[in-house]
Parts: structure tokens; C-alpha cells; sequence
């Protein structure tokens, strides 16, 4: 499916001229296919159809309350790393027995709010946290169920920034120490071990890590069964890549199920996967309107009103984005540096990039932004996060508004001692 494709030279997000969004919406803007994100969620559900399983959809990738509650109304449960998510989930009228809560750094309180609210799995990533969660859960007179999750040390072969199962990265446990907190939990009366876990990374277009993953945590999960544990939760994580890039061949969520349900069909266990840029990344484009061409000796420049603090990938990640005029692509190409207001010269969509020629005035679609894209926006230079359109056939609709310029301040106050 083509989300974004032109008719009649306007860029089209189903049957949504985005120009016509950009104009009455104003510029920057997020727009996202309803569609689109259904679709890929279907793909994930079919892959994983002959196998118990659950998805969690991982709500750091786009967390948007409307595309939450898109995601649950058709049956995806959620994967959270903060209470702040959590809310959201709850906001959006998310079951929390299908809430999955992870993440190397919860605070006693976060954990007390997840208890509170009953949440389905606490997935543990150090022997501190249990004890933690044994005590909290106690305190609170409930009993917290929990995966632990596994660092099977494993390449991933993604940008270094989004490696997360290799023995040198923060997440997880290795096998020996995994193996050791589950034993533990047995003196532990207010947890009770459910499920094993792994997130290896985000992005990966191939299915090998997976499988070299799974057969690692197959072995553990035999070594915890000799405890008298039995887990009923295996949890692959998330971290299936898309198409940024022309030529880019990602692992279909078939074949990538393909390659692991042989291995797991006969544990008896629920398969848990918490996907989220997969969903969501490829649904998403961020319109952006050029406000000059610049052209110095070495370069030329076109200025956009979208800056890093709306998309920040390509500044973090030196991650590449296509670039699409909305209107009337032109026949003659120019070179330009695509680049935002942002007082850094990191503040950059793309160098070199080779475009049709536009002008100011014209809209740029920078696409694959629905993942780690609004979601990883910040207001630096005080500019308000910009607004979010979900499009679902011929509809559009606002489901996040531009932020006003007295929400930059509304938490700010200025003490006495500073005036003079
Ligand atoms: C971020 C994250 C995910 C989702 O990763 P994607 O690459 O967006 O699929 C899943 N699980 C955990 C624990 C994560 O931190």
C-alpha cells in the first residue's frame, strides 16, 4: 500500500490532499494513516496467528492518545517504559492486563502507579528492581508478575545508538545473572516470574539476531524449568526495521515469524512482541513548507519551518529521510541541504540531497516520521510541538493541536529574588 502517492501532482495521504491539511492546519505538521497503521498491526497479527501470542504495541514510537486507542480498539495490547506512557495508555482507555511495563530504571513510584493499576507484566531487568518490586508490590498488597529480560549478547547490526542485546549495552541480564534473579525470586513472595524476555535492538532488517536471540533464551528457559519455574511468556521484544531508504529490504513480520515459531510451536507459551516502529514509521509523514533558498559559494540551502526539535533522527542518527515536494514535482532537479531554524547546524533533514526544484512557499513531505519522530520532539528554541492529523479515508482529523506560545511558560514563574 501507498500511503503517500501523488494524484494529479499533489501528494495525497489516502484520499487526503496533504496540501489542503498543510493550509488549514498549518505548517509543520504530522499527518498519519489511520489505515496504514492498521495494516501493518494486521500483518503482525497474521504472522503470529498459529502461535498463542499477544502484541504489545511499544508506545515510545508514536504515542499519540488517538493512535493508542486506534492500536487497542483493534486488539493490540502495549509495551510502556514510563508511568508517563502508562497514563496514556490508561487515558486512552488501554486494558491494563494487556500492559506490559518496561525499561531499566523504574522508580518505586512508577511501579506502585503500574501495581495500582493492575497492570499485566513488570519486565525486570536487574536483581535490584526485583527486590524492588517484591518490596513494592508487597507494600501495596499485590503480587507483581515478571519476565526478566535477557541480554543474549547478540549483534543486531543497526546504528550503534539502537543496539540493545549486546553484552556491553545497559538492558538486560546476561544468561548466568537471569538465570540467578529467577532463582532468587523464589524467597520473593510478592512477585511471581511468569514470563522470559529480549529487545535486541531497533531497526534490524533481518531476522538472524532474532533466531541466534531465541535459541539462547530456549536454553535459559530449559535452566529455569529445572528450578520448578515454569514461564508461560515469551517475549521477543521489538525492533523490526522498515524502508527508509529505495532498495532497503527489511524481513517481512511473516518471514520473521516464519523463522522463529519452528523453534518456539512446541513451548507451550504465549509469544509476546512488542513492535513499534514497524507499525507506525512508515504511516507517518512530516509536512514542512520552504521558507527560503539560500545559496552560499559552497552550498545551497532550503530553509524549512520544520527544525530537529520536531525530527530529530536525522540529527541523532544521521538517519535518512525521503524527501517529496507536495505539489507539482518539476522536472528540473537542484542540490540543495534541506535544513530547519534551529540554531544548530546539526539541524539538518539532508545534505546533498538531490530534489525536484521548489520554491518558497512550496511543502516538503518528509516521510517514514510517524516513528520516534513526534514522540521524540522537544520545544528547544521555544518552539511549540507542532500538530498531528490522523487521516482515515477522505477524513482528517486534529489530534494533537500546535501548542500555544503560553504552554511554553505555564510551568515557569519568576521568584522575587529576581526582581529588581
Ligand atoms: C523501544 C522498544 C521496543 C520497540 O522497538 P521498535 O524498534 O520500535 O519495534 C520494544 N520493546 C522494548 C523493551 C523497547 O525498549
Amino acid at each position: 500500500m501507498d500511503t503517500f502517492a501523488y494524484r494529479d501532482g499533489r501528494l495525497f495521504c489516502e484520499d487526503v490532499d496533504v496540501n489542503a491539511v498543510a493550509e488549514e492546519v498549518g505548517t509543520p505538521v504530522f499527518i498519519y494513516s489511520a489505515n496504514a497503521i492498521l495494516d501493518r498491526l494486521n500483518q503482525i497479527e497474521k504472522a503470529w496467528a498459529p502461535l498463542p501470542h499477544m502484541v504489545c504495541y511499544s508506545v515510545k514510537a508514536n504515542s499519540n492518545i488517538a493512535v493508542l486507542r486506534l492500536l487497542a480498539e483493534h486488539g493490540a495490547g502495549m509495551e510502556v517504559v514510563s508511568q508517563g506512557e502508562l497514563f496514556r495508555c490508561l487515558r486512552a482507555g488501554v486494558d491494563p492486563r494487556r500492559i506490559v511495563f518496561t525499561g531499566v530504571g523504574k522508580t518505586a513510584a512508577e511501579m506502585e502507579y503500574a501495581l495500582q493499576e493492575n497492570i499485566f507484566l513488570f519486565v525486570v531487568e536487574s536483581l535490584p528492581e526485583l527486590f524492588r518490586l517484591n518490596e513494592v508490590a508487597g507494600g501495596v498488597g499485590r503480587t507483581a508478575q515478571f519476565a526478566i529480560r535477557v541480554n543474549p549478547d547478540v549483534a543486531a547490526f543497526t546504528h550503534p545508538h539502537i543496539t540493545t542485546g549486546k553484552a556491553a549495552n545497559k538492558f538486560g541480564l546476561d544468561p548466568a545473572s537471569a538465570l540467578e534473579a529467577y532463582r532468587q525470586s523464589r524467597d520473593m513472595p510478592h512477585v511471581s516470574p511468569v514470563g522470559i524476555h529480549m529487545h535486541i535492538g531497533s531497526q534490524i532488517l533481518s531476522s538472524e539476531p532474532y533466531v541466534a536471540a531465541v535459541r539462547k533464551l530456549l536454553l535459559l528457559t530449559e535452566q529455569i524449568a529445572d528450578l520448578g519455574i515454569e514461564l508461560k511468556y515469551f517475549d521477543l521484544g521489538g525492533g523490526m526495521g522498515v524502508i527508509y531508504e529505495e532498495g532497503q529490504r527489511p524481513c517481512t513480520a511473516e518471514e520473521l515469524a516464519g523463522e522463529i515459531t519452528p523453534l518456539v510451536k512446541d513451548l507451550d507459551m504465549t509469544i509476546i512482541v512488542e513492535f513499534g516502529r514497524f507499525v507506525v514509521a512508515n504511516a507517518g509523514a512530516l509536512i514542512t513548507r520552504v521558507q527560503y533558498l539560500k545559496e552560499t559559494p559552497l552550498k545551497k540551502f532550503v530553509v524549512v519551518d520544520a527544525g530537529m526539535n520536531d525530527l530529530i533522527r536525522p540529527a541523532l542518527y544521521n538517519a535518512y529521510h525521503r524527501i517529496l515536494p507536495t505539489m507539482n514535482p518539476a522536472s528540473e532537479f537542484i542540490e540543495a541541504d534541506i535544513v530547519g531554524p534551529v540554531c544548530e547546524s546539526g539541524d539538518s533533514f539532508a545534505e546533498n540531497r538531490e530534489l525536484p526544484a521548489v520554491k518558497p512557499g512550496d511543502c516538503l513531505a518528509i516521510l517514514t516520521a510517524g516513528a520516534y519522530s513526534s514522540s521524540m520532539s522537544s520545544e528547544y528554541n521555544s518552539r511549540p510541538k507542532c500538530a498531528e492529523v490522523l487521516v482515515s479515508g477522505d477524513r482528517s482529523f486534529i489530534i494533537r493541536q500546535k501548542a500555544e506560545l503560553d504552554q511554553l511558560i505555564e510551568n515557569e514563574t519568576i521568584p522575587d529574588i529576581v526582581i529588581g
